[in-house]
Parts: C-alpha cells; structure tokens; sequence
C-alpha cells in the first residue's frame, strides 16, 4: 500500500520503519524527527499524503491534529483512509473523523496500547473506532505494526476505550503502591506481599505484570530505578483525558479524579517528572499519613 506518515517521533518513527520493511511504500513528515531508514521524506504534511491509500498520524495531542487534519484532509485522495493513533481526547476524534467523511474519505480512532517497546517489536494493541470498512482497509497494517486490533465501534470508540484502560491502570497502580507503603509500616514483607496478592483477589496488571516493588515479581521498571517504562507524565495526560470526556458527558468518576489530582501532584510539584508511573511507591512509602 502507499502509505503518508505523519508525526515520526517515539512511537511513530518505529511503526513506519516496521511498515517500510513489510514492504509498504511510505512517504513521512514530521516537524522534527527525522525519516527512519526506509521512509521517503516529504517536505510538507501535504506532500507526504497526496495519491496515499492510508494516511497514519501519530501526533502529541487533539490540537495538533485537528491543525495537521486540516492541512492533509483536503491534499488526500478520494476514498483514502485517515487513521489516527495518537491518544487524544474523544472530541477531537470525532471532529476529525467528520471532517474526513465530509471529504469523501474513510476514517479511524486507533490509539495503541504497549509503548516505545510495542512500537519498535510491532506488538502494540490496537483499539480502533470507526467505519468496518475502514477498519477492514487498514487492519493489515495494524497486523504488521502490532499484534491486536479491537474494532470498538463507531468514531470515538477507540479513544473511548483507551481512556477508559488507563483510567483503570492509574487508579489500581496507585493504589497497588500504596498498599505496599502500608504493608511496609505493618511489618509486611514485600515478596509476602507479592506472593499472596497476586494469587488473591486483589491481583491486577499493575502487581503481577509490572510489580512497583524492586526485586519482587517479574521484572519492571522498579528494578530500573523507576527510569521508564511508562512514564508519570504521559499517565497523567491519559487520566486528564478521562476526566475531560466524564465531564463532558456527566459521568461519576471519583476515583478517576483522584487518581488525576494524585499523578498531577506527582509530576507537577513532586519530583514525578520523567519516572515511571510506578515510582509512586517510594514517593508514598517516604510520606506518612497526611491530614484528610
Ligand atoms: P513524540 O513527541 O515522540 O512524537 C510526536 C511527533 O509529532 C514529534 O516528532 C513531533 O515533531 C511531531 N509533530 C508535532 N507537531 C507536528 C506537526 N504539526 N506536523 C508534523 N509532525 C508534528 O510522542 P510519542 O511518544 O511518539 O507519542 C505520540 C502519541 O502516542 C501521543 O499521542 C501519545 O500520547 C501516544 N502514546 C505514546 C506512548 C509512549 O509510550 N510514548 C504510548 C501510547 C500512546
């Protein structure tokens, strides 16, 4: 397929190398970063989409799409596919996604799940919205770049479904290292701990996959150094973004609130700024309790 690559940063330069190798041909621009081996550079974001079958954006956030939508929609051709994998808030997907309709060109939502790692060993998942057409055009590219696609459901669905993952994953890794902080001041030993709750109930990704504690569970971040990973940072864009779409469509999410206001707290004023999500651990076990 002819395929226009926009945006070939951390997570987009990997996933156009791997399409480049499947034998694709892939035309890139990004402001920035430079092509990877294998991508024709373009010299604007038009440049790189015009006569494409796909289009792919992998860009920072909603505002930077909706601009680059407006330079590549009118420049693509008809019956094309605009398919975009950065996470951004449920709004501006569909903006995007209508604006593409309009102009006779199919659309997909399809942030991704699996990080620098995925995208550089082509096993992210995929979590799409959009047409079946659309989705059925592009699902052998999501087949090479990485290892699930769930098509769920119209425009919006896959950022829906992204934000909702992650609200889940900030609240529980949260949670899972304050129960480790507690355990601590109990007399609790962390492999204990380990050992009971990730066969009990409270088991969960956060303590079986990707255990805060170092030295326990299977290896993680935590025995990095907490360097990441998936960094505090970009949990706390993805948990504003839940929030943004719960109150935009009046939904009670409380813990998801405070799970935003904790990570806010940690990157903004607490040292969180480019560790991993799970360095809450030490930065709970170093505090006491503080007044409610
Ligand atoms: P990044 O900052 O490394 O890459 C974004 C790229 O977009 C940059 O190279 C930048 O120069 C380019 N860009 C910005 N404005 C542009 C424009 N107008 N025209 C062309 N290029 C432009 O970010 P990333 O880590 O690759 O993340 C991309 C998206 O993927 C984000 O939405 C992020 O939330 C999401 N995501 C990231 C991860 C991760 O672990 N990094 C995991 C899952 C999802």
């Amino acid at each position: 397929m002819k395929i226009g690559f926009i945006g070939l940063g951390n997570m987009g330069g990997p996933m156009a190398a791997n399409l480049a190798k499947a034998g694709h041909e892939l035309r890139g621009f990004d402001l920035a970063a430079p092509c990877p081996e294998g991508v024709h550079s373009a010299t604007s974001a038009a440049e790189a989409v015009a006569g494409a079958d796909v289009v792919i954006t992998m860009l920072p956030n909603g505002e930077i799409l909706r601009a680059v939508a407006d330079q590549i929609i009118p420049a693509m051709a008809e019956g094309a596919v605009l398919c975009d994998c950065s996470t951004v808030d449920v709004e501006s997907a569909r903006a995007v996604a209508c604006q593409a309709q309009q102009a006779g060109l199919g659309a997909l939502d399809a942030p991704v799940s699996g990080g620098v790692g995925g995208a550089s060993a082509g096993t992210l998942t995929f979590m799409v919205g959009g047409s079946d057409a659309a989705f059925a055009k592009v699902l052998p590219l999501f087949e090479v770049m990485g290892q699930k696609a769930v098509h769920c459901g119209t425009a919006g669905a896959g950022q829906a479904a992204k934000i909702c993952n992650n609200m889940i994953l900030g609240a529980t890794m949260a949670v899972t290292c304050e129960a480790f902080a507690l355990a601590d001041k109990l007399g609790l030993d962390r492999a204990r701990m380990f050992d009971v709750v990730s066969t009990s109930s409270g088991y969960s990704w956060s303590m079986n996959a990707y255990c805060p504690a170092p030295g326990v569970g299977p290896q993680s971040p935590a025995d990095n150094d907490y360097k990441p990973g998936f960094a505090a940072e970009l949990m706390l864009k993805d948990l504003r973004l839940s929030q943004q779409a719960a109150e935009a469509v009046d939904a009670a999410t409380p813990i998801g609130a405070r799970a935003t206001a904790l990570y806010a707290e940690f990157v903004e004023q607490q040292g969180g700024n480019g560790r991993d999500f799970s360095a809450l651990l030490p930065h709970f076990a170093a505090r006491g309790r503080e007044p409610s």
